[in-house]
């Protein structure tokens, strides 16, 4: 078979966005996939689960017509039967459109997430959401309470170009792993450990892979990343590390944050995060003697009822040192506002209605359960179309979605790649395109490139890209808005001559446009992103959410986690797998063989009080249920945490229901967002 290699890009919820050279054998198969050298953040290198893509491309399971439910909800392929695409589309069509009759417009809600992260086949669904008037969707699951953090204190969502890693002295991965989530970071990690000696610190509540590579690790107890920032700036402030000239010019009220951490002592915030004084006067001192340091900001310390004032405090570090003004220093969370695209077309913003009603993507289950304050007092939702997620497994809070799905009067469309457990209780399920099958274009979190990825196979089966079902669907309903009568490929040609950029006849002809700002720019030497230009350490919390009340101005610990009782002692995190993303991934061999089974990491003092071994089966639960898992011996954490890795399919535990029984759909503060990693939890022998 004749072997080419094609150029694309990772489409998959992961910052990295990585540049992709694909082995195409025969015009229709894929062979390895490897990075592409060029590309100057990713470097030529990819995680093992995406250079084994031909595993999930070409899965046997995967769908490749549309489908009709003639059985049992949640029973899987067996209850549904191939059906044409005009018959299909018709009856999602007809069902939307008795819905909206019966009970109004927004009680229609389109639902979709990151399966992919292509703006075209990602975003579309919001085109047809505004030009019907449907429900809107609050994307709450990931990045609200990290946004939140960051955008207080700098004011957009961008930071230090993350290729400056590599020129840094000291970089500090906190709230984050990536060695196993984001493998590019450690590229630029060795060259600075290599080249300069750099020194590698991790925070994190246990020893993850990246931790395991580190100089020093240290691990606080989950939701209290914020008091350890501050005794860290109490430090900076009282060892005279911290860079009065720099705050005067370019941060608005230092004398005031250095008043306020005045009783923040290492003492003080050894009591809250379990970590001892002389390891948070050690990091203090490292860091503030380190003027070329880098913070690589993780998602993981905001995944918490206070994880939006955490990573504020976090985010405050380099404005005390002043080292946001140095190559290699300062810090960076996301640069996904980086380029200011205009999305119009894509989105359909200029059909938006802003009275409908806004419906939190967390807090799904209480949606279709009729919970009265999610449904913004307004219509039940009684048809669904999902596109790129799977909330069965995904979302908070399991056993409230499931209830909600399996309701008789609720329609359901799902398009997808896999017959997910979402899918399985859907009525119409619809077979949806790769990445490497359809067009699309790629912002990504941890670099500066704007990435164009072409369609290098045809279509598996009789799948159908996002796109061509939203446009298809549009038709049918009378839905009207010029972006409906584009192929992807013009969309993305007219969003880039709309914000000013180069169109695809003019594109870089490796598809990669480097839009890194000067170097000003990129360390807000030009100023931050406030009316006023500074940097803030008083966060103006009011103007970000309405739940504001519990938020102090200055970095603080905010005392509002779940953090736990006589009942119910440890502390949860439900952290990413290595070889898991999301869902996605959790049926490829590769990656169940190197994931093994659901396990929870436990600490040994534990285990032995509960007398158990290790490889021991637990139960562990809350109010919300409970499930049984495989103990792990794991001494690398405080002995009230517990590591409960990956999003495995509900099949794969004993009782057909994964570890989101036991996370809380409870909104963060000061504008929602998921507590993945904010869970209190007992254990038990099972
Ligand atoms: S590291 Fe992330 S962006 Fe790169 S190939 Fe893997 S999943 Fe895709």
């Amino acid at each position: 078979m004749p072997l080419d290699i094609v150029s694309s890009v990772c489409p998959h919820d992961c910052p990295s966005a990585c540049a992709l050279a694909v082995e195409r054998i025969g015009g229709r198969r894929i062979g390895r996939v490897r990075g592409a050298a060029a590309q100057t953040y990713t470097r030529g290198v990819v995680c093992a689960k995406v250079a084994r893509y031909g595993e999930r491309q070409h899965h046997p399971d995967r769908l490749s017509q549309p489908l009709r439910r003639v059985g049992e909800k949640g029973a899987g392929r067996d209850a549904f039967r191939p059906i044409s695409w005009d018959e299909a589309l018709d009856e999602v069509a007809e069902r939307l459109t008795c819905a909206a009759q019966r009970n109004g417009s927004e009680s229609v809600w389109p639902y979709y997430y990151a399966g992919t992260m292509g703006l075209v086949q990602r975003d579309g669904i919001n085109r047809l959401r505004h030009a019907m008037r449907y429900s809107r969707e609050d994307l709450t699951i990931c990045n609200a309470l990290s946004d939140a953090g960051w955008l207080a204190g700098v004011g957009v969502k961008r930071g230090v170009d993350g290729r400056e890693i590599a020129k840094s002295d000291l970089i500090v991965v906190w709230g984050g792993n990536p060695a196993a989530t984001q493998v590019n970071v450690m590229t630029h990690v060795a060259a600075a450990r290599k080249e300069r000696g750099a020194r590698l610190v991790v925070v994190d509540p246990y020893r993850t892979a990246t931790a395991e590579q580190a100089d020093l690790h240290l691990a606080p107890l989950p939701g209290t990343d914020g008091a350890l920032a501050c005794a860290v700036m109490h430090v900076l402030f009282k060892e005279g590390y911290a860079d009065g000239t720099y705050m005067a010019r370019y941060t608005d009220d230092p004398a005031g944050l250095e008043a306020h951490l005045a009783t923040r002592n290492p003492g003080w915030a050894a009591r809250i995060t379990g970590l001892s004084e002389d390891e948070i006067i050690g990091f203090a001192r490292l860091y503030g003697r380190t003027k070329r340091s880098y913070i690589r900001v993780g998602y993981g310390f905001s995944r918490s009822r206070n994880g939006a004032a955490q990573l504020f405090a976090v985010s405050c570090l380099p404005a005390v040192t002043g080292a946001w003004a140095y190559e290699g220093g300062g810090a960076l969370y996301s640069n996904l506002g980086l380029v200011e695209l205009d999305r119009t077309l894509i989105e359909g913003f200029d059909r938006l209605d802003p009275t409908t009603r806004i419906l939190d993507q967390s807090r799904i289950g209480a949606v279709l359960t009729g919970d009265r304050r999610a449904l913004g007092n307004g219509p039940p939702v009684s048809a669904l179309l999902i596109q790129n997620t799977n909330p069965l497994v995904v979302a908070p809070e399991s056993r409230l979605v499931e209830r909600g799905f399996a309701r008789s009067d609720l329609f359901v469309c799902v398009h997808e790649q896999f017959m997910t457990e979402t899918a399985a209780m859907a009525e119409i399920v619809l077979p949806a395109t790769t990445f490497l099958e359809h067009d699309d274009i790629y912002l990504g979190g941890a670099h500066s490139y704007l990435q164009l990825g072409r369609a290098v196979l045809p279509p598996h089966g009789e799948c159908r890209s996002n796109h061509d079902v939203i446009c298809s669907l549009a038709q049918r309903l009378g839905a009207d808005h010029p972006g409906f009568a584009m192929s992807a490929l013009e969309l993305i040609d007219r969003t880039l001559r709309m914000s000013g950029l180069p169109d695809v006849g003019h594109y870089p002809e490796d598809g990669r446009l480097d839009c890194c700002p000067p170097f000003a720019t990129g360390h807000f030497l030009d100023g931050f992103a406030h009316a006023d230009r500074k940097f803030h350490f008083r966060a103006d919390w009011p103007a970000i959410g309405p739940a504001f009340a519990e938020l102090p101005s200055f970095p603080d610990h905010v005392a509002v986690i779940d953090d736990g009782d006589p009942e119910r002692p440890f502390r949860l995190v439900a952290a990413p797998s290595r070889s898991f993303l999301n869902t996605t991934f959790n049926n490829t061999p590769s990656s169940l063989a190197r994931e093994g089974r659901p396990t929870a990491l436990v600490h040994p003092a534990a285990l032995a009080r509960l007398g158990l071994g290790d490889g021991d089966r637990v139960r562990i639960g809350n109010r919300r249920g409970s499930l049984v898992l495989h103990a792990q011996s794991f001494a690398g954490m405080q002995k009230r945490v517990v590591i409960v890795e990956g999003l495995w399919p509900n099949h794969a535990f004993e009782e057909g229901i994964g570890i989101n029984l036991l996370t809380s759909a409870d909104p963060g503060l000061p504008r929602g967002g998921a507590v993945f990693h904010d869970t209190s939890v007992w254990l038990r022998p099972a």
